[in-house]
Formats: C-alpha cells, structure tokens, sequence
C-alpha cells in the first residue's frame, strides 16, 4: 500500500516515475504531429474552419518565421489574448519556438486589466483575433513596449494581418534560437499566489513539458495516442488562457494526436451543439459546468455514446455533484476529478482509473511528493485524515514569479517545497480531499479574482475609505465577490448602486462585485494592518446562515 512509502509523513506518487524528454514545446509538438499528419487537430466548433496536424505543423512554422523577419528575437514576450480559436495554438507553438515567452490574459479582460498584465511583463507584440481590434489597440497605447499587433480575421489598420503572415512560404524557423528548456520561459498565466495582486508565473518549456507527461501518465489515464482506426476527441470550451486549459486540453491534444474542437465563448447552445456534432471522447468540465449538464432536461444518448472519461478541476467539486452527472449516463465513465495551481505547471494530482471516491482529487502525480503542515505552527506534517495546509513539490513547480523575488520566496521555501494555501487532508491510500482555502484567492467559475485587485480599485473612489473583499459561497459560480466599505467622513449619502457602477466600469465581468456591498464602519485588521478576511467569512456565514 502507499502508506508505507510515507516517510515521515511524505506522502510519495503510486506511479511509476514517468519518462521526461528534452525537447522544446514546440520541437515536441513537430515531433508529435509528424506522427499523424492527416489527422484533424483543431477545429473551430463555430465556423467548422480547421487544421490537420500537417497544416497546423506548417502554420506554426510561417508564424514563427514571420516573427523572426519582422524582428522579433529571444526573450522578447508575445501577449496572447484571445478566445479560443484554432489559431490560438498555432499562436503559442509559432512563438515558442521563436524563443518568445507567452503571456496569457483572459480576452473578456478590460483594456486596463489587460495592460496592467502586458506591463508587468514587457510584452513586445500582441496576437488575437479581428474582433477584439479596438481592445488591443487600446492596450497598445497603454503599453510602450508593444510594438505590433497581430491579429487573425479580417484586415484592421495598424496591424498585422496573421494570414499574411502564414501565407509567405520561407520557413526559416528555429533551428539557430537557442533554448534552454530549464531556464527559458514558455507560458507567462498570471496568478494572485496566497496574497496580493496577480503576478505573473513563469512555467518554463520544461515544467510545463513535465508535467504534459505527469498528466498522460499512462498507468493514469484513458487518453490513447491516435491510430490508423482511433482518435481521441476533446471539446475546447475551457479557456486555453487558463493553465488547465493549456495543459489539460491544447498540449494533451496534441501529444496524443486528438482533435480539439475550439469553441471561442462559452454559450451554452453552441457547446451542446458542439457535443452532438463531434461525439467527444473526453468531457473537460469545471465545477459550473458539471452543474449545467447535471441540470440539462435531457442527454442526447448518441452524442454522449463516446465519453469515455469525465475530467473535473479547477475549483472544489462535491461528492454528490459528481455522482449526480454519472447517474445520467448510461455508458461506463472514469470521473478523474484534479487538483492543481498554476504555479504547478498546474497539475498536481487526480483520481486514478477505474475511481470509486469521488470527492477526491485522488493521488499525486507521477514524481510529485506532497505534506500536510498542521496549521498551528506550520512545523508538524501530519498523518492520514488530519487537516493542514497542503505542500507539494516535483518537477513541475514553477520557476518563480516573474521579476517578483519577494513573492516567489513567500510561496517556495529553500528546500523547494511550495505552499499551496489550500486546506486537506489525505487518507490511508494517498488520496487527496481539498477542504478549505487559506488563501485570499476567490475563485468565480472556476476563475482567479484577487480580492488585493478589487480592493486597490475601490479605494481610488473619492468616497470610500477602506475596503476589505472575500468570497462568499455560490451555488451556480461556487463563489461570489462580496465587499465590506469603510467610507469617508461627509460622504454617507453615497449608495452601494454608486460603488457599483463605479467598479462594473472597471473590470471583468467575474470579478464585479456580485456577492453585494456592506457599508460599517471599520475593517477588522491585525495589528501589522492585514485584513482579517477569516473574520469576515465567519460573520458573513453567522449572520445568512450558511
Ligand atoms: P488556478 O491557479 O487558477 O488554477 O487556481 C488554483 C486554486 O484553485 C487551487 O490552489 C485551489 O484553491 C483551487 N482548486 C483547483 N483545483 C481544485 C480542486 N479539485 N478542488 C478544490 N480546489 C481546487
């Protein structure tokens, strides 16, 4: 049993140390394509426009000559910021093999959001798509450093035509950029870590390269490389900008040869239809999204005759939230429910094959090691059932917070362990249960709000004095931001309508303040000033009853 490779309370992986290469993202996906050039690998859900794997493998060639001829050179950090579309990829691939690491930021952001994430990391050039022109070329104006706008769809003025460029035939590409897969950056994802505002994560081609075979660990998983007569099938619906996304669906793809059906937003018709049109294999879910099919009047038993495996993460899913969808299934489903962060590359652990615990996030990652630190003193890694902070470490952890040292060192200890900020606890078989979140981090759908940003925005309101932002419980998004104001002295007639409209402007759909306002007159702090959120939490639940 597991139980007794614990050493000193260490919980080890059950699998077999799983086989790591050297190669690049991008070699790794020339490898890989070469292996089913006929093969569909990416089609657009809406326009049904597509790529096999040899036209993508020659579209992520053009794309990253076209960067190099226009100038761009290693290191020099392309921003992607685009819906889900097959170009998305081809994005990524073409600039990584470029050398150029990429930031990844939710299209629905507002220009400000949008820029404060490019600024940070210096972005030289941004890719999307025709429709968010205006939107790019406000966050160009706000960002000094970028320098060009690529966009795919129809020609806009002042930018660059990504048909254009796939369209010249010289294919000069990477094999005089030299990368160093343990150092060089591959994906820029932004996280808010255990506290403050987001930052930017560096995962290096190696990190995220690891933990794509962590992930296909083949004793773990259902997901078999493509075939003469088989083909896995995914539904790109979670965002590519989101770490699970990245791995779990855009790299897994294509290291297995799938067909990622893209889908650029998420409405609901469109990803059923999506589901009737391409039988999937595999079903990618978040937490709201096992809600919606849960809750659906009926599945069409054809569409679904294929799913062979149910995939949950991102963001606490019940026990019986689980089983309720499986019941509405009449073929047999692995539920691999997973837990990981986007400082670990993200994936840190999942349900094995053939799981009976759902509300588990199951067991450690091929090569990943994790303790649970009591939560008094933080010195003590406790035993099987008991609740503490989860630790967890393997080649997949993060190289660090991009020019952030102070932040990088408050989530890495020396030794190499990272906090995680979430509460568990694991069982005598290694199983993994997530039961608290230490962390400021609210997560909405299943995305990251940092309350740090929300409260640095409210406080620029000539009104308001102090604020404090938690999350409160949510059945539909799973949690809601809620804000506690403090206000100015003469200014008592301002309405939580006014702070309201004030923040809607300013941000993100997810992040607006829908857990509602609460106007008192102080904000319970500690006395080196930190906010004192678990008071909060605490007379929030006395005070509705949850
Ligand atoms: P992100 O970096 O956006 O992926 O967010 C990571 C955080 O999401 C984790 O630290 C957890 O708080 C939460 N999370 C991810 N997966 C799970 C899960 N399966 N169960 C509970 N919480 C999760």
């Amino acid at each position: 049993a597991v139980i007794e490779t614990y050493e000193k309370n260490i919980v080890t992986s059950p699998y077999a140390d799983c086989e790591f290469h050297d190669m690049t993202l991008t070699q790794k996906f020339f490898e890989s394509a070469a292996r089913w050039p006929d093969k569909v690998a990416l089609e657009c859900g809406l326009s049904r426009r597509r790529y096999t794997y040899n036209t993508m493998s020659q579209a992520v060639r053009r794309f990253g000559s076209a960067l190099t001829r226009m100038g761009f050179k290693k290191g020099d950090v392309m921003g992607v910021v685009s819906p889900n579309v097959p170009e998305f990829p081809i994005a990524v691939f073409g600039s990584a093999g470029a050398g150029m690491p990429v930031a990844l930021v939710n299209p629905a952001y507002t220009p400000d959001e949008i820029a404060r994430q490019m600024n940070l990391v210096e972005a030289t050039a941004l890719f999307g798509v025709s429709e968010m022109a205006e939107t790019l070329k406000a966050v160009a104006k706000l960002c000094p450093t970028i320098k060009r706008v690529i966009l795919f769809g129809p020609n806009q003025e002042g930018c660059v035509s990504y048909q254009e460029m796939v369209q010249d035939s010289a294919e000069l590409f990477n094999d005089t950029i030299d990368i160093d897969i343990n150092k060089d950056i591959f994906i820029l994802p932004h996280s808010s870590g255990t506290s403050g505002l987001p930052k930017n994560v560096m995962l290096t081609h190696s990190t995220v390269g690891k933990n794509v075979q962590q992930y296909l660990h083949p004793e773990g998983t259902n997901n078999q490389p493509a075939t003469a007569t088989h083909q896995e099938t995914y539904i790109g619906l979670l965002p590519f900008f989101h770490s699970y996304g990245m791995v779990g669906l855009m790299l897994s793809a294509v290291e297995s040869g799938a067909k990622l059906v893209t889908l650029p937003r998420f409405d609901v018709p469109s990803f059923l239809q999506a589901i009737d049109d391409h039988q999937p294999t595999y079903l990618h879910l978040v937490p709201p999204l096992v809600s919606l099919l849960t809750n659906l009047p009926a599945l069409k038993a054809e569409s679904y005759s294929r799913v062979h495996t149910i995939f949950c993460g991102a963001a606490p899913l019940g026990a019986p939230a689980a089983l309720k969808l499986l019941e509405r299934f009449k073929n047999p489903i692995s539920f691999q429910e997973a837990y990981g962060l986007t400082e670990m590359s993200p994936g840190v652990m999942m349900s094995p094959l053939g799981n009976k615990k759902l509300g588990s996030c199951g067991a450690l990652f091929s090569r990943t090691k994790a303790k649970v630190m009591d939560l008094e003193t933080g010195e003590r890694a406790l035993g099987p059932y008991e609740d503490g902070e989860l630790f967890v470490t393997g080649p997949q952890v993060m190289k660090g917070y991009y020019k952030n040292q102070k932040a990088t060192d408050e989530m890495i200890g020396a030794d190499g362990w990272l906090r995680t900020g979430d509460v568990g606890h694991y069982d005598e078989d290694g199983h993994f249960f997530i039961v608290d979140r230490l962390k400021e981090l609210i997560k909405v759908k299943a995305f990251q709000v940092a309350p740090a940003e929300l409260e640095e925005i409210l406080t620029t309101h000539p009104a308001i004095k102090e604020a404090a932002v938690i999350g409160i419980p949510d059945e539909r998004a799973g949690e809601l931001p809620r804000a506690y104001i403090v206000k100015k002295p003469g200014m008592e007639s301002v309405s939580d309508f006014d702070i309201h409209a004030f923040i809607d402007a300013k941000v993100s759909a997810h992040k607006q303040i829908k857990g509602g306002i609460e106007f008192c007159s102080s904000i319970p702090r500690n006395n080196m000033g930190k906010i004192l959120r678990r008071e909060l939490r605490v007379q929030y639940a006395n005070n509705s009853g949850k």
